[in-house]
């Protein structure tokens, strides 16, 4: 709807911006019945479905068809080498957006949500402002404002983003034609996904990371596995590196590094982190705080500092990933409905990164047990002793279970599941309700995985730690 004085209106709720934190507290609300108004500046989706997670895993789904079809041969299946055709490439990754993107917008629909086309600005008494690109603009109120305004790529000084050989996420997406040298600076979740991603589609790849390992936060022996899986692949992985700034040339740019040589690419990802949109909201007398960063303070039930007014998603200092902006939107709609409200526990969330091997948690690592003071006890299997990974061909990586070590020595309350290996993205499931149920290692141990699956390697995994196994 535009936004004009005719469309003026009081809802029970406002949401500020319609990405998974948005849409889901609107989908959810209304679908209990509640008037929701979505305010929304772009599309519907947000940067999940159009500049982050759809796009890359679709893209990286490219690679995996490609490294398949690379290795047909030894299957029997023996087909000329494999050529990329990028337009359509990019043009299936769009044609996945678009269905997604009209799948959305249509149950937005038929959930009666008014839909306002404009940029949100909060007010006084959990007033909206909503401004259309054309100026035109509309005063709306709700019991309750919901603000989901999410996050932008953060750059790094000296490498300003002109989208041509100075990338972050948004442009990677619109490239129309693969750079044969990539520098991917950071080297988190996003930069390893594109780092693989591109490896896979023939691009040469430099990681340039500064802190002395790769994917922070993540288990140590889950770090190695995609490590020696990089540097198998030629993927040159440089860690404790500080970027000084770039010199373009005429196609590509060269990169200079403190002490050592300079690094020639035709692109560059920025990829260090998000940055909270936080800026235009009108915040300031609202009563709404936002902390040094810029994300707005929140308490465990995202309830902002202003009565009635929540924010959730990527603009609040949590795990920025698009089911916990599901789930923090859940949280709120429940104690709008007055029902029974139990905040996120944000220590044992899922995560899951797509890059090639996957990458899959929950709960704590290794290190941050200890560093938790646990007593902890911990099993770990390749996936080469696992049959359905040898038929799929992928036995990279393995499974590790940490457990807390009970009076008795006996493995008992399963603390994490970290995993990596072949679609271990889909596996992470039997962790996340382990960890979540605070289940023990007897309890899981006494549950059957089907054969041959890839799931037995997790049974296996908590089986072994009850002292004995089948397979180790
Ligand atoms: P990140 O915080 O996960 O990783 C950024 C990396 O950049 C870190 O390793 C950091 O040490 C490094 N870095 C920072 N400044 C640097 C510099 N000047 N030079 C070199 N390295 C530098 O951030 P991200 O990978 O950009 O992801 C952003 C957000 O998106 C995160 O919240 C992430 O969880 C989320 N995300 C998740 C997934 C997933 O779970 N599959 C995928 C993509 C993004």
């Amino acid at each position: 709807m535009v936004p004009t004085a005719e469309n003026q209106g009081h809802f029970d709720v406002v949401i500020v911006g319609g990405g998974p934190g948005g849409y889901a507290a609107a989908l959810y609300g209304a679908a209990a019945g509640l008037q929701i108004a979505l305010v929304e500046k772009d599309k519907v989706g947000g940067t999940c479905l159009h500049r982050g997670c759809i796009p890359a895993k679709e893209l990286l789904e490219t690679a995996h068809v490609y490294r398949t079809v690379t290795d047909s041969a030894k299957y029997g299946v023996v087909s000329s080498e494999p050529k990329l055709d990028f337009s359509t490439t990019m043009a299936r990754k769009q044609e996945v957006i678009d269905q997604l993107f009209n799948g959305l917008s249509g149950l937005i629909k038929s959930r009666k949500i008014t839909s306002y086309a404009g940029t949100g600005r909060l007010g006084a008494g959990r007033s909206v402002t909503v401004t259309g690109a054309d100026g035109s603009s509309a005063e709306i109120s709700g019991d309750v404002v919901i603000l989901a305004s999410g996050s932008v790529p953060r750059t790094i000084p000296g490498f300003e983003v002109d989208g041509r050989v100075v990338l972050t996420s948004d442009e990677v997406f619109e490239l129309t034609e693969l750079p044969a040298r990539v520098a991917v600076i950071g080297g988190g979740a996003i930069g390893c996904e594109f780092a693989s991603m591109m490896s896979d589609l023939g691009s040469e790849v430099t990681v340039l990371e500064a802190l002395p390992q790769i994917l922070p936060g993540v288990d140590k022996d889950v770090v190695s596995v995609i490590l020696r899986s990089f540097k198998r692949r030629a993927i040159d992985v440089r860690t404790g590196v500080r970027v000084l700034g770039h010199t373009p040339g005429h196609t590509g740019t060269t990169i200079q590094l403190e002490g050592s040589d300079d690094l020639e690419v035709d692109a560059v990802i920025v990829s260090v982190g998000r940055k909270p949109l936080s800026d235009n909201l009108g915040l300031d007398g609202t009563g709404v705080t936002v902390d040094e960063r810029g994300f707005v303070v929140v308490d465990q039930l995202c309830r902002t500092a202003a009565e009635g007014v929540f924010a959730i998603g990527d603009l609040v200092a949590t795990p920025g990933l698009a089911h916990v902006g599901y789930a923090e939107a859940i949280l709120v709609i429940k104690q709008l409905l007055g029902e029974p409200a139990v905040p996120v526990d944000y220590g044992k969330v899922a995560w899951c990164i797509y890059c090639h091997p996957e990458v899959a948690f929950v709960g704590l690592s290794e290190q941050a047990a200890v560093d938790a003071g646990y007593d902890v006890v911990t099993s770990k299997h390749r996936w080469m002793g696992n049959s359905r990974a040898l038929i799929v061909g992928e036995t990279e990586g393995l499974v590790k279970v940490i457990a807390e070590k009970g009076p008795d020595g006996a493995a008992g309350r399963i603390l994490g599941v970290h995993m990596a290996g072949p679609w271990v993205t889909e596996q992470l499931g039997q962790g996340y309700l382990a960890v979540n149920w605070e289940a023990t290692v007897p309890e899981v141990a006494h549950l059957i995985q089907p054969h041959p699956s890839l799931s037995e390697n997790f049974g296996e995994t908590v089986l072994s730690l009850t002292g004995r196994s089948l397979n180790s």
